[in-house]
């Protein structure tokens, strides 16, 4: 039967923060085999033209406050960058960078540093360029919904100016009280409502984009239809800040929906899962907006190390189901209909349903608990995300298991289920090392290679997993890359050992 009371959990409430206190990992440089580029070596001239032109508080060269940007979210890579710089303008950012290309000074872009997979730190000396202090609001349109503003706006600061018109920002993640659009747009973020909005490259209209040389692309438009010429913009998306560093977003942002309802149901397997996604594509099309699957092994990991229980008891697998529109009745009248099929056909077993915001919050935080509990066991970790066609969308996660099962604590999976994007992570007995690392990339990129799949699904590639390019890209199609990488920064100063080393 399905309830309606819920416990009340300690979730997220104002976004995401990350935990200073958490232990340091290891240099990259000393644990990954990664040599430097030939890049000249930051001097006192170097630094005093940076105050210059930003004015001492915006030049970081004392290494206790350079170091929070020097280490990621989840703690797996960490330099010890001694000067960040933080522009407040897109004409401070072209200095920089045309400074930068013409003393081969190597950079590196960053946004809220919440990205996953070692982009947004250095992994020798490159300059941190932040966009902290770039988060101007520059239009908001409520006749178009179309939303301009600065790269280093948080992604939550422009959703709730979305509210305030009925509109909001059709991206949503559990960082997002702590990333900024412009990080965003470079890593092409997936997040929670992609099945309902589509990725960025439908949502962002237009990009202003400032090149390795300093030159500005001014690409930033407000049009939905405009076939003119190549789309360059689209370049800039998910290039994870390796073609160019991005200063100002315009995105379309759709009507707020009025009404939302969300469901957490417990199911016997993964074969019921699959029927019942199916079942919910059929029943609730047009209102779905997010479908998120949780392992029990996801569900004992919050439980034991985040402190949460699931609110319906124990079960091999959970879905978690949003709905959202415009019309209460019509919307609650299909969800449960569907629920009912879906009791009746066997499909799920149990499930609690909630429509007031602060329980539909109090489900969510069961899912954004997870990755939220891996900083309190980051050194024992191994995060992928995948993305494997759904008849292998958990055989992959039970093949790791058992190659793992005698080193590791758990390995769960759970993730965007409707996009067929998988978060699979090995929680080891004892801290991770290169050679652990080593083995599991290649187990799981075979696996990935044989099903048929994606080693990154919104991730990006980042640092960590910039080794495995060569063994997934066609030659052809690696070498396009690599060309247009050379032509859009023929120094190579920016964002060095990401995507291609
Ligand atoms: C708890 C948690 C949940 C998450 N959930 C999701 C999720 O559901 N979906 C998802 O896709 N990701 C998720 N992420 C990953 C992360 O939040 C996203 O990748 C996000 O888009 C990164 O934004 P950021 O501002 O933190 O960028 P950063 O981490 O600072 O940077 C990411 C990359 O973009 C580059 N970059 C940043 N700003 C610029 C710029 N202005 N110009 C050029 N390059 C730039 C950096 O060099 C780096 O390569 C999650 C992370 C956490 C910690």
């Amino acid at each position: 039967m399905f309830s309606k009371v819920l416990k009340t959990y300690t979730g997220r409430a104002n976004g995401f923060y990350r935990n200073l206190s958490q232990k340091l990992p290891e240099f990259t440089k000393n644990v990954f085999d990664v040599s430097r580029g030939n890049y000249n070596y930051i001097n006192d001239g170097h630094i005093d033209y940076f105050r210059r032109v930003l004015g001492t508080n915006r030049v970081i060269t004392n290494p206790e406050d350079a170091e929070k940007y020097n280490v990621d979210w989840f703690s797996q890579v960490r330099e010890s960058s001694n000067l960040v710089v933080k522009p407040k303008t897109t004409e401070e950012v072209s200095k920089i960078l045309s400074f930068c290309n013409e003393n081969k000074l190597a950079v590196c872009p960053q946004g809220g540093n919440t990205g996953v997979n070692g982009g947004s730190i250095p992994v020798f000396d490159e300059v941190i360029i932040s966009t902290e202090l770039m988060n101007e609001i520059i239009s908001l349109d409520e006749d178009s919904g179309v939303l301009v503003c600065q790269a280093g706006c948080i992604l939550e600061t422009i959703d709730n100016k979305a509210a305030t018109k009925d509109l909001i920002v059709p991206l949503d993640l559990g960082a997002k009280g702590s990333c900024q659009i412009g990080g965003n747009v470079s890593t092409n973020a997936g997040g929670l409502r992609l099945l309902r909005f589509g990725n960025l490259h439908g949502n962002i209209l237009g990009l202003e984009v400032v090149k390795a040389d300093g030159e500005i692309l001014d690409c930033l438009g407000t049009l939905k239809k405009d076939n003119t010429g190549y789309h360059l913009k689209h370049l800039f998306i998910g290039s994870e800040g390796t073609l160019g560093f991005v200063t100002k977003v315009s995105i379309q942002c759709p009507s707020r929906p009025k009404y939302i309802n969300v469901a957490f149901l417990g199911l016997q397997n993964f074969n019921k899962a699959l029927k019942t996604l199916k079942l919910l594509r059929y029943r609730l099309g047009e209102i779905l907006s997010a479908i998120e699957m949780i392992d029990y092994c996801s569900m004992d990991f919050i439980k034991n190390v985040v402190g949460q229980q699931s609110p319906i008891g124990d079960y091999p697998f959970y879905l978690l189901i949003e709905t959202s529109g415009s019309n209460a009745l019509h919307n609650e009248e299909k969800l449960n209909s569907f629920l009912e099929e879906s009791l009746q056909k066997a499909l799920v077993l149990n499930g609690t349903v909630a429509n007031e915001p602060n329980k539909v919050q109090d489900i969510w935080s069961i899912r954004e608990n997870i990755p939220n509990g891996f900083q309190k066991v980051a050194s024992k970790m191994l995060y992928y995300d995948v993305s494997v066609p759904l008849a292998h969308y958990y055989t992959i996660v039970d093949d790791v298991a058992d190659y793992a099962k005698d080193i590791s604590e758990r390995v769960f999976g759970f993730g965007h289920i409707g996009d067929g994007n998988l978060h699979l992570h090995i929680q080891l007995k004892n801290d991770l090392t290169k050679e652990v690392k080593s083995n599991f990339d290649s187990f799981i990129l075979e696996k990935i290679v044989r099903y048929k799949g994606s080693i990154s699904a919104e991730h990006g590639v980042g640092f960590t997993k910039a080794k495995l390019m060569d063994k997934i890209k066609p030659p052809s199609t690696l070498k396009v890359m690599k060309d247009l990488k050379k032509l859009m920064d023929p120094n190579g100063i920016l964002n060095p050992y990401k995507i291609f080393i």
